[in-house]
């Protein structure tokens, strides 16, 4: 530490360069890492496209990230060439851990590997606070994982994730647009979500046949109050039926019509109409038991 470096200054992370390992077309070729669709294995091998989906995460110095599924470990060396303190990543393809010896080696500490099914582990337990995740999401689980996040948000700085577009749209959207549903309303009660860049599926080894789209998201300071188990099943119900009113969508929870007077919603609105303040109020009438 230096005269003028203050003490509870976060320690400035040993500089790490990504390119000074091997090439990842290399690492893949000598470990025989073939990729598997059932593992949503499309692989970022440009290393300065990771840079600059790292530069968007803006981690400030002295956060700890958590990275699910790192795989040949090309978004993992731009993290760790950016201020954070520490990298935890998750994979459950047991062949990556012993390809990302060289990365683990090269990171002086920073990055631990973890084998595991993300589903099953919590990110929280894994780093302390203040944290981050980062990840190049495996599709099929990323819905989960998200909504897994987003219960706890309050306890990361951010999360920047890849995503489907098409999935990305839906967090994105705005009441009255036809991506706009469930996930959009949860996502955007406890969280702001700012699109980064969207990718095309030549940007990946092997290309998806869709689009991608990293997204950020950080905590809301004021969400709407309201109690996450009715959140859900408010938002269940209303989009389970789109194109209904929701005096007749909502009838299973109570008096839809008297739930929905309690919340200033008028009673032939339909759920792409309505905005996450009105589904908190919502929330909150059917948990009030009107
Ligand atoms: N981060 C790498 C990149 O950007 O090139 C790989 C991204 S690839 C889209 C998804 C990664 O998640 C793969 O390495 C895959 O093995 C891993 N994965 C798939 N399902 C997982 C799960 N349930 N838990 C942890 N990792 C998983």
């Amino acid at each position: 530490m230096t005269a003028d470096t203050p003490a509870d200054a976060p320690a400035t992370p040993p500089a790490f360069d990504p390119f000074a390992l091997p090439p990842l077309r290399e690492v893949i070729a000598r470990h025989g890492l073939g990729a598997r669709k059932a593992l949503g294995q499309n692989f970022l091998l440009d290393l300065n496209l990771t840079g600059r989906i790292v530069r968007g995460a803006a981690i400030a110095p002295g956060t700890s990230v958590v990275e699910v599924g790192p795989g040949p470990g090309g978004l993992t060396r731009a993290i760790l060439a950016s201020p954070a303190a520490r990298l935890v990543a998750v994979e459950r393809d047991t062949r990556f851990i012993e390809a990302l010896g060289d990365v683990v080696a090269a990171a002086a500490g920073r990055l631990s590997i973890v084998e595991a099914d993300a589903l099953t582990v919590d990110p929280v337990d894994l780093v302390p606070a203040p944290r981050a995740i980062v990840a190049n999401l495996p599709y099929n689980v990323a819905t989960p994982l998200l909504i897994g996040w987003l219960k706890r948000i309050e306890d990361y700085a951010s999360l920047t994730l890849m995503f489907q577009k098409e999935v990305a749209d839906r967090l994105l959207a705005r009441p009255g647009s036809k991506s706009y549903g469930r996930l959009s309303v949860i996502t955007n009660w406890r969280a702001e979500v700012q699109p980064l860049l969207t990718l095309p599926p030549q940007a990946f080894t092997p290309p998806p046949k869709v689009e991608s789209t990293v997204v950020r998201l950080t905590p809301r300071a004021n969400p709407e109050p309201a109690d996450w188990r009715t959140m859900e099943a408010v938002t269940a119900a209303a989009f389970g039926q789109r194109r209904k009113m929701l005096r007749q969508s909502l009838k299973a929870l109570g008096n839809a019509e008297a739930l929905l007077a309690a919340a200033g919603i008028p009673p032939t609105a339909r759920a792409e109409e309505v905005d996450v303040a009105g589904f908190a109020a919502l929330a909150r009438a059917v948990k009030d038991g009107i």
